[in-house]
């Protein structure tokens, strides 16, 4: 029986996440006069989309007159390697450019051609006329600080509108209405430590990625995942969790994020021999290849022992002969940064890099309204009350493999789609109920931590539980290594159950929080690790040394990873776009 006392709260939409994604679905239903909260556990300009540098990925037309967004769907569905949905992929193509001009319509801040219009810059694995006609330039930017722009412009928008923020405040689980639709979520504000229990008629999920799975990454420190733990803990679905991106271009030794901007504006990678080796994989693209390629090219550079540094373990990113003055207009985060945790100027010398964990590509299953998926007797089923947007979820539009600049365009495209969709089911006013027991479920691991006495702290498990991820599900991989690592978590797994919260206060309580974020890391890790062994091909991010080539007979299909028995299934991938017919799975060269 929980003792904890707790209040409540009553919104018609509750989202969860101050994002991109999550603050474009709440501006889209506060317009429409739904009551709708928006749950963050930190103030919503600081969610991890601030910290987006390169641009968001649309076919504007302003770099190229002639650009199509059919190019651009050929490009994703080619980057995702074949296993993105192309019902989502096309949606994303073809509605993007209404999404960025409303974004400018509302202030957003983008650098600018010297014609006036918006600024559009080289990113990888962008092709002109099907792969074609050369490199395309897609990428819309305000300089390198694109996502702090959108998100400035998005959270402004909001307030006009009356969207309700409960900052700082702390999302634990999802609740079920007696329906069985989702109809609540249990939560607690940091400051004071006090729980309320918030009735609702949706719940959206838009907690971002989990990067923090990994010891080295790009991402910030409340990338945990919440969202998929929450999923999990229900046993509904995730999907395509073997699928990790490590950016090519991760700060040597700091893990921040040089953008891939610097290889668009001109900058290309160099090994130990001062060779640019990028043209020698990929001759077309070079070092505009996608992402996993890149990384891949990187580490076959150092096993070969030409990596850079004492340990030779890192190559170079050259941006010098770029000029002072570009590198001071369209990278200066870029310099700042180096120059900061590198102590290296790139108008002088070139950024040591080294590929590190950058995105989520798997995540929660839904449909292009945001509605969340699961699986019962192999069969989809909407989860009635429950969406997904961002990096969260897996409409899916990046598969295997997200290009640059994609994710920005999926969080506003999604985002918008989700609160469509919200508007037209939901009326204002009609919460449904929920049970005691279903209120008690979601507040038992609170009331686990508070009554612990003695155990493993969780510093010790989160730091053990990122090495074994590193060094067990990283670029490479193959089965002995993962059933190594996977016998390693399951150690873990059996030491997290003996979890003690030494800290018993309510303000504040940081130790509350980084608990309750590593028991959904650990759910996450255990999900990579199980869908990484049973997907046995290469594709993509998941690159099996044991199984080298691509398998469409047997692995054209998402991985579907449930909680219980740690169980994977397959689900086959959406190849039904509306206007246009769908890409066929083609060897991937760039
Ligand atoms: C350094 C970096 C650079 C990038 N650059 C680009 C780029 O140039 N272009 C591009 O397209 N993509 C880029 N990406 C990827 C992209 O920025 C992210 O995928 C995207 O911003 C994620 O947005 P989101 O709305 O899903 O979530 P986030 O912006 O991550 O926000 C998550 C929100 O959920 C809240 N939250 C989470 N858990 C809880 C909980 N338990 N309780 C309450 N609130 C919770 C957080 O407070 C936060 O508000 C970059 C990523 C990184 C890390």
């Amino acid at each position: 029986m929980s003792k904890i006392p707790f209040s409540e709260k009553t919104y018609d939409v509750v989202i969860i996440g101050g994002g991109g994604s999550g603050l474009r679905a709440s501006l889209e239903i506060a317009k429409s006069g739904l009551d709708v909260a928006v749950i963050s556990k930190v103030f919503p300009t600081r969610s991890h989309t601030v910290a987006a540098q390169g641009g968001i990925t649309c076919a504007i037309a302003s770099a190229d007159p002639n650009d199509d967004w059919r190019w651009h769907m050929f490009d994703t569905v080619k980057g995702s390697d074949y296993i993105g949905d192309q019902d989502a992929i096309e949606y994303m193509c073809s509605e993007g450019p209404e999404t960025v001009f409303e974004l400018e319509h509302m202030g957003l801040p983008f650098s600018r051609f010297e014609n006036g219009r918006i600024y559009q810059r080289p990113f990888g694995g962008q092709s002109k006329e099907f792969g074609e006609g050369g490199q395309a330039a897609r990428t819309c930017a305000a300089a390198d600080r694109t996502g702090h722009a959108l998100l400035h412009t998005l959270y402004q928008a909001n307030l006009k509108a009356g969207t309700n923020f409960l900052n700082e405040w702390f999302a634990v689980d999802l609740i079920e209405g007696k329906s069985g639709c989702i109809a609540g979520v249990s939560c607690f504000d940091m400051e004071t430590g006090e729980v309320s229990i918030i009735k609702t008629q949706a719940v959206v999920l838009a907690t971002g990625g989990a990067g923090q799975v990994y010891e080295q990454n790009t991402t910030s420190l409340i990338c945990t995942g919440d969202g998929l733990g929450m999923v999990l803990r229900k046993n509904f679905a995730l999907q395509d969790m073997e699928m990790w991106q490590f950016h090519p271009t991760g700060l040597y030794g700091n893990g921040s994020l040089m953008t891939e901007g610097c290889r668009g504006e001109g900058g290309y990678l160099i090994n130990s021999e001062g060779e640019r080796f990028m043209p020698t994989y990929a001759p077309k693209a070079k070092d505009l290849a996608s992402r996993d390629v890149v990384s891949r090219c990187i580490v076959q550079e150092i096993m070969a022992g030409r990596g850079c540094g004492d340990k030779k373990d890192h190559v170079l990113l050259k941006i010098d002969h770029l000029g002072a003055e570009a590198i001071m207009k369209k990278l200066p985060e870029i310099r700042e940064i180096s120059m900061t945790f590198a102590n290296v100027d790139p108008i002088n010398e070139p950024i040591p890099v080294v590929p590190t964990c950058h995105y989520m590509m798997g995540g929660i299953p839904t449909n292009i309204n945001g509605q969340v998926i699961t699986q019962e007797n192999g069969k989809d089923r909407v989860v009635d009350g429950l969406y997904s947007i961002g990096e969260a979820a897996n409409v899916s539009v990046h598969g295997a493999n997200r290009l640059g600049g994609n994710s920005l365009l999926d969080l506003v495209v999604f985002g918008r789609s989700a609160g469509k969709h919200i508007n037209k089911q939901f009326k204002k006013g009609e919460v449904s109920d929920i049970s005691n027991a279903e209120i008690e479920k979601s507040l038992s691991t609170l009331q686990t931590l508070e009554d612990t006495k003695k155990g493993e702290t969780v510093y010790a498990l989160r730091s053990e539980m990122q090495s074994i991820m590193q060094n067990y599900f990283g670029v490479y991989r193959n089965e002995k290594l993962i059933k190594e690592g996977i016998k390693k978590l399951e150690d873990v797994n059996v030491r997290t159950k003996n979890l003690h919260m030494n800290d018993k206060s309510k303000q504040f309580n940081s130790e509350k929080v980084e608990i309750l974020e590593y028991l959904n890391l650990i759910e996450i890790a255990n999900a990579t690790a199980y869908s990484a062994l049973e997907r046995k091909e290469s594709r993509g991010a998941h690159a099996r040394e044991d199984y080298p080539e691509r398998d469409d007979a047997n692995w054209l299909c998402h991985s579907l990873f449930f909680k219980d028995g740690n169980k994977v299934s397959k689900r086959d991938v959406n190849l039904n776009p509306k206007e246009v017919e769908a890409f066929k799975p083609k060897a991937r060269v760039y």
